[in-house]
């Protein structure tokens, strides 16, 4: 009989019931007790759930108050010694260390904040410091392990790995994860040695970082982690488990190790499927990922069933290709029409699919089969051949903008006329309770589109006059009239669907609702126009228009399977190309197109980096804005500055200036673009918006005396690091004009 197994499980729960206990919880509305009874209920929901549907093998410890490598630190004890000696509850230890705790029992600083690979997910960085001594300080990992007995279920805990914990983690100076390697080892196998006392059987240990580019240093410290762990193992059954990606680095070395189950993923990890081929031990259990936990399309059955043929192998689980994490709860109660709704599979549905598959294995279901068959070979969209057309003809040309980056330079500060150091902003202001109300209001039909539009027309006025009385030199509407970046796309693009309950866990207690790439997009109308060209005629400055670039809204979106990410990004590209020419037939003189999220989706492997990404993304991205007028000035933004490894591909997107955030990484950025002789204007941020303190006149008078020694003052910006639209009013205003302020004075002495 074949066996199925889930790797996690989404944890905030269906409605997002533990969001919403946890807020409460930090604003003092329950108490620590009723959390943790809240937190309990929502495991013995999932728990009852997952083993109702047939799931064979089923984990614990996968869910997590905020986060599993918290969680991981949390247990072994690796703690900044301030947190360690202060005076909160081991559960405020752990949420401090989430997001920071300033009150009467201390001041203490958030743990970094990192993507989780390439999703959406972020993880907290642990910090090994030279005191830290490494001990089981918890008891999550065992509590669950018997709360799940007590519901009859033997579960698997589930623990993020020793290698991929010393790989995520940051080491004080003079440290490195070598120093911690004996200590950890014992930690993990005490863990072990508990977990057979209380009649565990198996443990899963997450090793996702195998994933990466594995150097010869790397697979050492991974080899030596294992040998000397695996030679306590306390009887237990160890299941390495990885996803994201293949293995090749250390397949030989992974399937060597005394372990007794090995996970690989089938989905992204296509390559998984050539090294098994090659050689698998007979005396280890595949687990392995056919059902994909990223994306919400069904699964099709006769490719995995194909795909699992190919293996040649007899000892198998059936599993999904990462944690369930990253896709919502349950399609059930969506509105989508039936016809819709047959395609989508959430966390939920990806279980029956597993025992659906598994029935099919074992010869007991064939109608489960059919049914699938049938689904795939009906067609769910009507598609655009006009478009996919378009694009196969699309050539060089196409993304290409013409005269080069030099030449439109000097026309733009020709008839721009812009002073040095010319200030501007990165596209929203506040986004206060009235601005939300307002928005719902209208979504409700609650008010009508004139009092609606005259409410967004008022406040776009304020800030339009509020940018002139301070001076700043290029101008924004404010961005009030949209809710997100990428909704507000979608909902005028054809082709997207947005789910009502669809949420998926970003970080916390922190949910995104992806939008679904549903069929070919073009754009149905114009977007932006409207409130574009409004600001732009109430004033004689410049303003901006502001869009979100293809990349970007792939990256944000559930991705279909059936069409390459490349044709995807570049149908995109297209709707938002016209967008870019109407608002620049509009009067629009200057446009911004944000890639924010362009970094994250760049490939875990180097080697894969541009044939697999940057390749199209970059393209996509130049055919944008290719064919406006040389004498339209196009930003873009990125969020991150985290691009030093890439800048030839940024530099590539041919824009004429670039803003991104650099105020929190202490400008490093810029000297790799002065090393690599970066041509484009840049706004490198000059203070952090992502907090509500005020940076002082000198602050930013110091900061931007230190771009301008880095960076020739004919080609720098100022602005803050991004959108302001979390900010208070407050704030933003007393900050703008510290800004401003600073750069009049410095401008005296150019
Ligand atoms: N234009 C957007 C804004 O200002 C950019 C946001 C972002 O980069 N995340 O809100
Ligand atoms: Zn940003």
């Amino acid at each position: 009989m074949t066996q199925t197994s889930i790797i996690g499980f989404p944890r905030l729960g269906e409605n997002r019931e533990l969001k919403f206990a946890t807020e409460k919880y930090f604003r003092n509305e329950i108490n620590e007790e009723e959390l943790f009874r809240i937190g309990k209920e929502i495991r013995r929901k999932h728990f009852t759930l997952v083993k109702k549907a047939g799931i064979d093998s089923i984990p614990s410890n996968d869910f997590s108050f905020y986060d599993q490598t918290l969680d991981a630190a949390f247990l072994f004890n690796i703690l900044p010694k301030e947190v360690e000696k202060s005076d909160l509850s081991s559960l405020d230890k752990y949420f401090a260390l989430a997001r920071g705790y300033q009150g009467e029992k201390g001041d203490i600083k958030a743990l970094p904040m990192k993507k989780w690979f390439n999703t959406n997910y972020h993880y907290l960085v642990p910090k090994f410091e030279k005191d830290t001594s490494i001990q089981i300080s918890t008891s999550k990992i065992f509590d669950e392990f018997l709360e799940a007995k007590d519901l009859g279920i033997d579960s698997r805990p589930v623990l993020v790995g020793p290698f991929t914990l010393l790989q995520l983690s940051e080491f004080e100076d003079g440290l490195a994860a070598r120093d911690f390697v004996a200590d950890l080892v014992k930690g993990y196998q005490e863990v072990f040695h508990k977990l057979n006392e209380i009649g565990a059987e198996w443990i899963q240990l997450d090793e996702p970082a195998l994933v990466k580019d594995v150097d010869e240093a790397e697979k050492k410290l991974f080899v030596d982690l294992y040998d000397s762990l695996l030679a306590d193992k306390a009887g237990l059954k160890i299941l390495i488990q990885t996803y994201f990606g293949d293995v090749r680095d250390v397949y030989q070395e992974l399937t060597t190790l005394a372990v007794e189950g090995i996970g690989l993923d089938f989905v992204e990890g296509t390559k998984n499927i050539e090294l098994v081929q090659t050689a698998f031990p007979e005396d280890k259990v595949l687990y392995a990922g056919v059902v994909n936990g990223k994306n919400i399309w069904r699964n099709d059955y006769s490719k995995s069933l194909a795909l699992l043929e190919s293996l040649g192998l007899e000892n198998y689980v059936l599993s999904t290709s990462c944690s369930l994490l990253h896709v919502p709860f349950t399609v059930e109660k969506e509105s989508f029409p039936e016809k819709i709704k047959r395609h989508f599979s959430f966390a939920k549905e990806k279980l029956q699919e597993l025992v659906e598959l598994k029935e099919i294995l074992d010869g007991e279901s064939s109608a489960a089969l059919a049914e699938n068959k049938d689904l795939f070979a009906s067609e769910r969209i009507a598609v655009n051949t006009a478009l996919g057309e378009k694009i196969n003809q699309l050539s060089e040309d196409a993304f290409t903008r013409k005269p080069d980056f030099s030449k439109r330079e000097a026309l733009q500060k020709d008839i721009f006329n812009l002073p040095l150091l010319p200030t501007t902003t990165i596209g929203s202001f506040p986004q206060t309770k009235d601005v939300k109300k307002t928005r719902a209001l209208f979504k409700r039909k609650e008010i009508s589109q004139d009092s609606y539009k005259e409410f967004i027309a008022n406040r776009t006025n304020d800030w339009l006059a509020w940018q002139e009385e301070i001076g700043l030199d290029v101008l924004v509407h404010g961005e009030f009239e949209r809710n997100d970046m990428v909704e507000y796309f979608g909902q005028n693009l054809e082709g997207y669907l947005f789910s009502k309950n669809g949420w998926v866990q970003s970080y916390g207690t922190r949910g995104v609702k992806p939008p679904i790439i549903w069929g070919d997009v073009s754009r149905a109308a114009p977007i932006t126009v409207e409130w574009s060209a409004y600001a732009q005629s109430q004033t004689d400055k410049i303003v901006k228009g502001m869009l979100t670039g293809p990349v970007t809204i792939l990256n944000w979106s559930f991705p279909r399977e059936d069409l390459s990410l490349r044709e995807s990004t570049l149908q995109i590209a297209l709707a938002i190309q016209e967008e870019v020419l109407d608002l620049e037939a509009n009067g629009i003189r200057v446009i911004q197109i944000d890639e924010a999220a362009l970094r994250e989706k760049l490939p875990l492997r180097r080697s894969d980096w541009n044939s697999e990404y940057l390749d199209w993304a970059i393209p996509a991205f130049r055919l944008v804005h290719s064919k406006v007028k040389p004498q339209t000035q196009i930003h873009t933004h990125m969020c991150y500055s985290e691009f030093t490894d890439i800048i030839p591909a940024i530099e590539n997107m041919d824009a004429d200036v670039i803003s991104f955030e650099a105020s929190r990484s202490n400008l490093e950025i810029l000297d790799e673009l002065q090393k690599q002789n970066f041509k484009i204007q840049v706004g490198p941020g000059v203070y952090d918006i992502h907090s509500p303190r005020i940076p002082s006149v000198e602050e930013i008078t110091e900061t931007i005396r230190a771009i301008l020694a880095k960076v020739p003052k004919e080609k720098v910006w100022i602005n803050p690091d991004c959108g302001l639209k979390t900010r208070g009013e407050r704030e933003t205003k007393a900050s703008l004009e510290n800004m401003t302020q600073a750069v009049k004075a410095i401008r005296k002495e150019l």
